[in-house]
């Protein structure tokens, strides 16, 4: 079934009730949702695109934007969403990559994004801004509110997410209307959300998090979201008291701790605090529930996969721990007690776009996906990730890929090599450092000359927050540089 069906046949059943509250408390119902969406996938389909197109979308956080990726749902076209910090270098092989059909970005990015759209021959490129400004807007207000939803089945490709590859090449992980679907299913359960609940959405909606597990979950419980820009302490603290639950990543708990007015009594209508998408460190589990009386619930997960774990709604919530595998999803261990995390399940993606040999190496003989975090599972079934096989960095809940950054340090005159790590940073999680070796001809080579060739390139989360210059690089016997040499002795 469409995901938007399967959402609507139960949203539908209350229209007049809010969904959504702009951060200007502007209030749009169901009924809204409907009408705007079909604007939307009506506006899409008379351009002439076709099923599975991809729509390349690179705006703010608004409700429109929403809007964009149910009309895409609707349409049975591909939701293609890009981070809004990617810059030209990112954007430029996205567009190559995915060939979208349309592609929509911020009015302020305009110049140099229609530009790349015209290199990589994209037929349609529009704007599309906060209340529905710019010529997406524009164009689509005089479409039809009414569209009659494209009967998808569950193999059909819903939403591309792209995820850095560990070879600096993104991947795109092509998620199906089906994974969607069993997804807020079993999370609504799992989590006990219905249509009483007043969601605080202050995630990005580029990623999975904001996406699908705070939007689709709200849609199949016909809730409500107070749907907030941005993260900021205070705007949530106000939202607080009129709230019944928050979806976060553990910068969005260590920042509330370090607000004073955020206590027990600000948090008296609250029924569950989820956090996930990088580890959640103990202390903040443990301060949080000494502050507020809550306990954080932590699930794990990833773009390819949904959710795959989650501590229990009812039961022991075990700090350190992602709790257990969630229904439907079968996780085992390569390799003994801590190894890879394999997973099965309807959770799971139908592969990397355009890379059927990336994707088989990714799933084992038997059909698990190998998810290349490394884990535990305790004898109660709780697992705890414990590295990332990966080496992935997580800096603020953005995932930082090395390969990435170092390719593009190394092409910097002056570098003979480099090697990115993160190390723990009180805010960030982890933040990037950089270590490198100088060319013969790098004497002069200075931290602000990387830094800034960084910034130009590559998102501002990806940045070095350090620069360190080292004569050479610690490597092992293979060759392969030794990272937790460099974690060490830059760590402290
Ligand atoms: P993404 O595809 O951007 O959602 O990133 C997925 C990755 O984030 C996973 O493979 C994990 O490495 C990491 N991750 C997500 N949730 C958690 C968690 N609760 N604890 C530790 N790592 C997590």
């Amino acid at each position: 079934m469409n995901t938007y069906t399967y959402f609507a046949e139960r949203f539908l059943k209350t229209p007049s009730k809010v969904f959504l509250e702009s951060d200007s408390g502007e209030n749009f119902s169901y009924v809204h949702v409907e009408r705007e969406t079909a604007r939307y996938a009506n506006f899409l389909i008379g351009l002439g695109l076709k099923t599975g197109d991809r729509v390349a979308v690179q705006v703010e956080k608004s409700p429109q934007t929403v809007f964009l990726y149910l009309a895409c749902l609707r349409a049975g076209l591909c939701y293609l969403p890009l981070n809004n910090a990617y810059q030209q270098g990112e954007i430029r092989y996205f567009l190559g990559d995915a060939e979208p059909a349309i592609a929509i970005c911020s009015s302020q990015n305009l110049d140099w994004f229609s530009t790349l759209c015209d290199e990589a021959k994209v037929p349609h490129c529009f704007t599309l801004d906060e209340n529905a400004a710019g010529s997406f807007g524009d164009a689509a207000r005089a479409s039809s509110t009414e569209f009659t939803t494209v009967n998808s089945k569950p193999d059909d490709l819903a939403v591309i997410i792209y995820t850095s590859g560990t070879t600096g090449r993104s991947k795109g992980a092509m998620v199906t209307h089906g994974n969607l679907t069993s997804n807020a299913q079993v999370l609504r359960d799992a989590w006990q959300i219905t249509s009483d609940d007043v969601l605080i959405h202050a995630l990005p909606i580029f990623h999975i998090h904001g996406l699908f597990v705070a939007l689709n979950t709200t849609l199949l419980s016909g809730a409500k979201m107070i749907f907030q820009r941005k993260f900021d302490a205070n705007t949530i603290l106000a939202a607080l008291p009129r709230a019944t639950m928050l979806m976060g990543v553990p910068t969005f708990y260590t920042r509330l701790l370090s607000t004073p007015a955020f206590t027990r009594e600000t948090c008296q209508s609250m029924r569950l605090f989820v956090c996930g998408s990088a580890p959640l460190l103990l202390d903040t589990f443990n301060e949080f529930r000494e502050r507020t009386g809550h306990t954080i619930l932590e699930r794990y997960g990833m773009s390819e996969a949904g959710m795959v774990c989650s501590n229990p709604y009812v039961g022991e919530r075990r700090g350190g721990t992602v709790g257990k595998p969630l229904p439907g999803v079968t996780l085992r261990i390569d390799g003994g007690d801590t190894g890879g995390i394999e997973i099965k399940g309807a959770n799971v993606f139908s592969g990397y776009w355009r890379m059927p040999e990336k994707t088989a190496e990714e799933f084992t003989a038997d059909g698990y996906f190998k998810t290349g975090d490394v884990g535990t599972v305790d004898r109660d079934g709780y697992v705890a990730i414990v590295g990332r096989a990966k080496d992935l960095i997580i800096s603020g809940g953005f995932n930082v890929y090395p390969k990435e950054i170092e390719l593009l340090i190394d092409a910097i005159p002056g570098v003979a090599e480099s090697a990115v790590i993160g190390l723990p940073h009180p805010d960030f999680g982890e933040a990037v450092t950089v270590v490198i070796v100088r060319a013969k001809n790098g004497s002069a080579l200075t931290e602000a000359a990387v830094v800034a060739k960084v910034k130009t390139e590559l998102a501002n989360f990806k940045v070095p927050k350090h620069v360190y210059f080292v004569d050479e690089l610690p490597r092992n016997t293979m060759g392969k540089v030794q990272k937790n040499i460099l974690r060490q002795r830059f760590g402290s």
